[in-house]
């Protein structure tokens, strides 16, 4: 019989991992896809970063600094559940591409390292999570290593996040003597993934629990069970999935450790695709009608078709594969006729895909970042938010002949999110913004293999930009009339306004009080 929506959406858990660099997010992925069966042999993640880097030459950059520039989707299944689980870029120079993959998951997991505890990145993925109240489920990763003291680590979250933790497993030994996991609820022992369940106990000083430790260990074990299950707090669904407390697991990515623990409790306890707030209505995950959001576009995926894929996130009803939706941003019809699903090592053809689930749509330029589909609908999806850039720069270009040449490239660059491009409205030539340095690497590198145009960048007499409007148009007008000089219209043709530094904005901001000066912008 065929599934219904309703129980199609129940089923999906769509997700990312954030994570400090090196705490663990690739082997973490590699396991929880090789538990969820989309890949036979651990190591293909690494192995498929890889082969995109010898593929592709503008990933040079990746491979010289040795990070990870892609972000991408992974579908799997375990148990009843279909899990996306949307990668993030671990390079800080890419947050804003991180931020805009963030609105498009349902929870995420905060993978610590247990020796070292919360680090400046998590902190700031943490934060953004919050602002959307995205649920967060906690694995200490490395417990196979010297870790810290268990209650020490909860605190560290509990303080440095001011957020509640409830451990619902504890670890059996910490570095060369870890054995498994506790679970304190259902009194259960995991010695590894490899045991596809847990064994029921009669408490933690039974033989295939503290037993699994050295002597001497034992007693300080079954203690802190104890001391755990008094004075932590249980896990409560209904605080986690307000985003006020997170479930806390331990484990070791690497040796097979905690990390069906994890995926099983995304399965109970992670939130199905939630209601997506439109800006007429909220449309509900079970809604008949298919509705969607792109929020991110990835091009040369694969560099022998020079394709660009937008991924979208369907929010509700089935995106079929051969229907016509309607971009809303242009009003025009759109065929998708062939969505794509994305697993470890493949993509396949989608047929069908439901709220939560992540399609990659081939393209040649007609979707941008925050566009919405729908089946006729004239809904706009809000929340894929447009960072202010904290590095301008003009764009120089040897050869003049091919300035509109370059005008085109940069356009479908920033329709790609990979800069943004702001067009001053005296005339002067465009202005190109990013949020980390290594996006301007990324856009040089890119002009020149994929477009044959060899850029340098100069500075631009700006280093601030703020979007600007005001309660009143008139009063935007008139600030925009007095300084024209200093305005630009982004791809959008939204205006902001440009200065030279801090002092100049406040000094603004100062005079102009009806103006707002914004360092977000939601794509409309
Ligand atoms: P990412 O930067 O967060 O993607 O981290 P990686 O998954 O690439 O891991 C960083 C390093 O930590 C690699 O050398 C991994 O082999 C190692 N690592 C990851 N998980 C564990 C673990 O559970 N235990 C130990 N000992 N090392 C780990």
């Amino acid at each position: 019989m065929a599934e219904t929506i309703q129980e199609a959406v129940k089923r999906r858990r769509t997700f990312a991992i954030i994570a400090h660099p090196d705490a663990g997010k690739t082997t973490l992925t590699e396991k929880l896809l090789l538990f969820g069966g989309a890949i036979q042999l651990a190591g293909e993640v690494k192995a498929k970063k890889d082969k995109i880097q010898t593929r592709s030459d503008w990933m040079k950059i990746e491979r010289e600094r040795g990070i990870s520039v892609v972000t991408s989707v992974m579908t799997f299944e375990y148990g009843d559940n279909v899990f996306n689980l949307l990668d993030t870029p671990g390079h800080e120079d890419f947050a804003d591409d991180t931020y805009r993959t963030l609105s498009a998951v349902d929870a995420a997991v905060m993978v610590i390292d247990a020796a070292r505890g919360i680090e400046p990145r998590t902190l700031k993925l943490f934060e953004v999570c919050r602002l959307r109240d995205i649920p967060i489920i906690t694995f200490v990763n490395k417990m196979d290593r010297e870790a810290r003291d268990t209650f020490e680590i909860l605190d560290e979250i509990e303080e440095k996040l001011a957020l509640d933790t409830a451990p619902v497993t504890w670890p059996i030994g910490q570095g060369k003597t870890f054995a498994g996991t506790y679970h304190l609820a259902e009194n259960a022992v995991r010695r590894g993934d490899a045991e596809t369940e847990r064994t029921p106990v009669h408490g933690p000083d039974s033989n295939r629990a503290a037993g699994l430790l050295p002597e001497n260990d034992r007693p300080a074990f079954i203690e802190e069970v104890e001391l755990a299950r008094e004075a932590c707090r249980p896990f409560d669904a209904d605080a986690f999935r307000e985003g006020h407390l997170t479930p806390v697991y331990f484990g070791s990515a690497l040796r097979n450790f905690g990390v069906r623990d994890l995926i099983e409790a995304l399965g109970a306890y992670g939130p199905p695709p939630r209601a997506q707030e439109a800006d007429s209505r909220t449309v509900e995950a079970t809604e008949d009608r298919m509705t969607s959001f792109v929020f991110k576009i990835q091009a040369n995926m694969d560099p022998n078709h020079r394709d660009r894929i937008a991924f979208v996130r369907v929010c509700s009803g089935i995106l079929q594969r051969g229907m016509k939706a309607k971009l809303v941003r242009t009003g025009k019809p759109m065929s998708l006729s062939a969505p794509q699903f994305f697993f470890a090592r493949s993509r396949i053809t989608a047929d069908e895909a439901y709220a939560g689930d992540v399609v990659g749509i081939p393209n040649h330029g007609t979707l941008r970042i925050g566009d919405t589909l729908t089946e006729g609908e004239d809904i706009l999806f809000r929340g894929v938010p447009n960072f202010a850039p904290e590095i301008l720069r003009r764009v120089r270009l040897g050869d003049a002949m091919k300035a509109k040449k370059l005008k085109d490239a940069l356009h479908q660059m920033a329709e790609e999110g990979v800069v943004q491009l702001f067009t001053p409205e005296d005339g002067s030539p465009a202005i190109v913004g990013v949020v980390g340095a290594l996006q301007l690497d990324v856009l040089k590198e890119r002009l020149n293999i994929e477009y044959g145009l060899p850029v340098d960048f100069e500075v631009s007499r700006f280093s601030i930009c703020r979007w600007i409007d005001a309660d009143e148009q008139a009063e935007l007008t008139r600030f925009m009339e007095a300084h024209r000089g200093d305005i630009a219209r982004d791809l959008d043709d939204d205006p902001v306004f440009l200065a030279q530094h801090e002092f100049s904005l406040n000094y603004e901001a100062e005079r102009w009080k009806a103006i707002r000066f914004t360092t977000v912008k939601d794509y409309q």
